[in-house]
């Protein structure tokens, strides 16, 4: 038991440190990259090849960042009371830039009061993976529906979008480390998700149809109801 305990221990301090190292690595990123093309505009054919794949490389690894450790900060290993309405409507405004680059439109409706317990941190994180895959799954005249509900002891959260769907062996497939369709994907967003929404004792359960569109299902206990 003892040994467990110091493994766990182990693991929390290896995640704290990762999760600080991803935020004090982030800005450097940015920083090389908007050097990377300010010398690129000046340079020949050849150079210009060489910096694109740079740049690509450099937006890969904060795509890895991204998907990870966003919200991921070591001190807020902290569990508090979460208003669904409230936690939603941020990861909404901080999702609104990258929607409205895809033209997407969001419709939400959620209720005051709902509350459960959990981190905020880590609940921004794993929403904006969830509602980022939507807009990435989007054609034109997108939707991502947002809403959520009481269910007897639970909260039912839906994200919900009208983009390309899944087929049943990718739906199986979720959540796996490194599965991705897409040529920029990595395959992490959803098993740091599912993870994530573990952690606070909630579930997550995806429905889906090839061509017509992806609904996400997360429940929480629910703390009370205001
Ligand atoms: P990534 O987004 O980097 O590909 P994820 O773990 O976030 O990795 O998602 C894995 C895969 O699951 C995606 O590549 C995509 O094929 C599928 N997927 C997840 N969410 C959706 C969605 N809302 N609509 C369609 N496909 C989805
Ligand atoms: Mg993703």
């Amino acid at each position: 038991f003892n040994h467990q305990l110091q493994r766990t221990e182990k693991l929390k301090f290896v995640s704290e440190l990762a999760a600080s190292i991803a935020h004090e690595v982030r800005n450097p990123l940015q920083v090389t990259r908007g050097f990377l093309q300010l010398i690129s505009s000046s340079s020949d054919q050849t150079n210009k090849n060489h910096f694109s794949m740079a740049i690509d490389e450099l937006d890969r690894a904060s795509l890895i960042i991204t998907d990870f450790l966003t919200f991921a900060k070591p001190e807020l290993d902290t569990v508090v009371e979460i208003d669904i309405k409230q936690e939603l409507n941020t990861v909404e405004t901080i999702m609104s830039p990258l929607a409205s680059i895809s033209g997407a439109v969001f419709k939400i409706q959620l209720p005051d009061g709902l509350i459960i317990v959990g981190n905020p941190s880590k609940f921004k994180q794993a929403f904006m993976n969830l509602i980022k895959n939507s807009i990435e799954a989007l054609k034109e005249n997108g939707v991502i529906e947002i809403d959520a509900e009481k269910e007897t002891d639970w909260v039912l959260i839906r994200i919900a979008d009208n983009g390309e769907g899944m087929n049943p062996e990718q739906i199986a497939r979720l959540g796996e480390p490194y599965f991705s369709t897409k040529s920029k994907g990595t395959g992490l967003g959803l098993m740091v998700t599912y993870r994530l929404i573990e952690i606070m004792d909630g579930s997550l359960e995806f429905r889906s149809e090839k061509g017509k569109g992806t609904e996400a299902l997360i429940r929480f206990p629910l703390v009370r109801s205001n």
